[in-house]
């Protein structure tokens, strides 16, 4: 079986470079005789392997000295419950950003911790396709932080710009955005990303957090999530997810021998343009997001006669091009297009949609 182009939200493609790499190292890691996965997460090779790793994200994304880099597990989700539990105490209250499907679960998350002011909320006819401006919002001057989700996963909803928070801590979930381009960390008290996206196999979660934010959890608080804690241990405070950190630290070099962030950051604005001026220019392909707050990560689209979603999504799969049903709350298509997703997947999923609309259009 050949490999597809996968167009999944998440788990999602990997570099194929990166699973050969593992694949070849599997049995016998750099001479040590055993895979990564059977190492002691203590031993020399694997605390190399974790250090590297650690090193490589921070220059890909240029952190500053004064944020700890986290190696987690649980998922973004978990970061949900985690960030009140650890940030909200130094006045009981936080602003949320309603922008999508991630958010809502975020903030009734953040609720049970907390007095949460939703001071953005863009939901319109039980949908949410726009942003507000750079301009158009408040912040609380109390809040201990600003959480938002700078891309809607599910919705394909994305922030071209970092809400200005002034003083208030900026707390971010980029689960789906994370690595895809540069950014200015310095911005951000918190950022936090579930891996299985862009940057490795599910089961490792990271945060980049801001050294003064921690060590003030909510009375209570285990052990296991209390960032001060897992900082204080270097993510070792128990066994992390040993396999998923190294994968991850192949993605990052794979990163790097890309051209780092601005590299990807040009390959993924060129896929995403393909595709949405293919949807643009045709009678036959809808996509229902303001234009300056489409995703470059996830693309949803419909078409028009909804009744051809089954045959395109057949001969789609027939054509390899995997996973592009959409989220079943939004329905018709959607294509993620993470840093893994070769431009020539796109361009091959562009050709399917025009011939697919000169058969049935
Ligand atoms: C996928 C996703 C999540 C949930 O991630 P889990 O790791 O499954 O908990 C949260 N936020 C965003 C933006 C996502 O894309």
């Amino acid at each position: 079986m050949a490999r597809v182009y996968n167009f999944s939200a998440g788990p999602a493609a990997l570099p194929e470079d990166v699973l050969k790499q593992a694949q070849a190292e599997m049995l016998d890691w750099h001479g040590s005789g055993m895979s990564v996965m059977e190492m002691s997460h203590r031993g020399k090779e694997f605390m190399s392997i974790a250090t590297e790793a650690e090193t490589d994200l921070r220059e890909l994304m240029d952190i500053p000295a004064n944020y700890k880099v986290l190696f987690l597990q649980g998922g973004a989700s978990s970061q949900f419950a985690m960030i009140p539990m650890n940030l909200i105490g130094r006045s009981g209250k936080a602003d949320y950003f309603r922008t999508g499907s991630w958010s809502k679960k975020a903030i009734a998350e953040a609720k049970r911790f907390g007095d949460i002011t939703v001071s953005v909320d863009s939901e319109r006819d039980g949908k949410f396709t726009s942003l507000p401006s750079a301009e158009g919002f408040n912040v609380s001057a109390d809040a201990a932080y600003l959480h938002y989700t700078p891309n809607e996963t599910i919705e394909g909803v994305e922030f071209a710009y970092v809400p200005a928070s002034g003083d208030v801590p900026l707390v971010a979930d980029m689960s789906s955005t994370i690595l895809s381009r540069p950014l200015d960390v310095s911005r951000y008290g918190l950022i936090y990303a579930g891996a299985q996206k862009n940057i490795g196999p599910a089961g490792l979660t990271i945060v980049i957090v801001r050294d003064d934010l921690i060590g003030n959890p909510l009375d209570g608080t285990p052990a296991m999530f209390n960032y001060a804690i897992h900082a204080d241990n270097g993510s070792m405070y128990n066994t992390p997810p040993t396999y998923g950190w190294y994968l991850a630290g192949l993605v990052f070099k794979w990163l790097k021998d890309k051209g780092g962030l601005e590299g990807m950051a040009e390959i993924n604005q060129r896929k995403a343009a393909k595709l949405y001026h293919a949807i643009d220019t045709s009678a036959f392909y809808a996509n229902p997001v303001a234009p300056e707050c489409r995703s470059w990560m996830n693309v949803p689209f419909t078409l028009v006669d909804a009744s051809l979603d089954a045959d395109f999504l057949r001969q789609a799969g027939e054509a390899g091009l995997k996973t592009l049903k959409g989220h079943r709350s939004v329905g018709g298509m959607r294509a993620s297009i993470y840093n893994a997703m070769p431009e020539a997947g796109v361009d091959t999923l562009v050709e399917f949609m025009a011939e697919f609309e000169r058969k049935n259009g």
